[in-house]
């Protein structure tokens, strides 16, 4: 099917802005430092999730699902903006919610995305420390349709061919204001999960004749395990859309070196980041993903890894909500 037949409902504010981050951007030696703000995708506080939302909630309507039931942890951007998608279409709305060992103590299990999710009327099963999270979502979406529901499974972070579609279709806003105001970026840096923003990413510069670099930023497991979970999306999702899927290996670019000590868990390198761009661009990033993904682009520039003349698009894909969870951690 041609990407533009392909079903979808409107969810985002979107085209979203592209600006550029001067006062960073002189920081760190350069003037061709731009952001594109998914975090004012405006669903429910916004994030990248909402462009994903467009297409998997398009197939929820024509699945006739009376609810969605979805899965991430506690303090998951996802489920927040999946259990806002779901009350704008008048949808139930189940969230199985684990925890995340290593992560604050305090105002994790209750503030931020947390509370946001109550607020939605979202309904939240917790997973136990170590539970099988694939199982229990089965069983809960098995004792669902016996009552009588027809539950619509998002799966984590919305990444699958058809979430990914979503951030195909942000590459065709890129590649129209690439037009405009004909400049051409070098790479696109990105922070990268569960893989569907990026792979959609890479699908999309193939489609629109994009030629940036797309580089992931890790944010839950090393460079090879998340350069090959990308790979296997991306072929997926270019098979889909009719494209050829040669060469790709050298096109999903991840690096792991920031991640810390794993999914959630604070570093150094996040926090100077969140504060630098908070003083510096009066922007607010985010503890988990974001955080740490910039702060990867500042150390790359740091180490020359990124050139001054190089033109670099950081996407800003949300999270900010769970700013307020990381309360102690972030102001040690
Ligand atoms: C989910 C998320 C990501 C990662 O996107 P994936 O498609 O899961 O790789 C990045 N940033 C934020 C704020 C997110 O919530």
């Amino acid at each position: 099917m041609a990407f533009a037949d392909i079903p979808r409902l409107s969810l985002a504010h979107s085209p979203t802005p592209i600006e550029p981050m001067p006062r960073l951007g002189k920081l760190l030696g350069t003037e061709n430092l731009w952001v594109k703000r998914d975090d004012c995708t405006g669903l429910g506080l916004g994030g990248n999730k909402t462009r994903k939302l467009e297409y998997l909630m398009a197939q929820a309507r024509e699945q006739d699902a009376t609810m969605v039931l979805t899965v991430g942890g506690l303090q998951s951007n996802h489920a927040r903006q999946t259990a806002a998608a779901a009350a704008k279409l008048g949808l139930d709305c189940e969230l199985v919610l684990e925890p995340v060992a290593g992560t604050p103590d305090t105002l994790y299990d209750h503030s931020g995305n947390v509370l946001l999710n109550r607020l939605f009327g979202a309904s939240i099963t917790r997973a136990r420390p170590g539970q099988d999270i694939d199982a229990l979502v089965a069983e809960r979406a098995h004792l669902l349709r016996q009552e009588g529901h027809r539950p619509y499974v998002v799966p984590l972070g919305g990444s699958n061919e058809t979430g990914a579609l979503g951030y195909v279709r942000c590459v065709e806003e890129i590649a129209q204001w690439q037009y405009e105001k004909d400049i051409a970026f070098d790479r696109i840096i990105l922070a990268t999960g569960s893989g569907g923003t990026q792979a959609g990413l890479i699908a999309g510069t193939e489609l629109f004749g994009v030629t940036a670099d797309i580089l992931g930023f890790c944010v839950s497991r090393g460079t090879d395990p998340q350069h090959d979970l990308v790979l296997d999306l991306t072929q997926r999702v270019f098979l889909s859309l009719g494209l050829e899927p040669a060469c790709l290996d050298n096109r999903v670019l991840s690096d792991g070196e920031y991640v810390g000590e794993g999914y959630g868990i604070p570093t150094h390198g996040m926090r100077q980041a969140v504060r630098v761009t908070a003083e510096y661009e009066g922007l607010l990033l985010d503890p988990v993903y974001t955080g740490k993904a910039m702060s990867g682009l500042i150390d790359y520039y740091r180490h020359d890894q990124i050139g001054p003349d190089e033109r670099v698009l950081f996407l800003h894909t949300g999270g900010s909500p769970a700013l307020f969870a990381y309360e102690t951690a972030l102001l040690r």
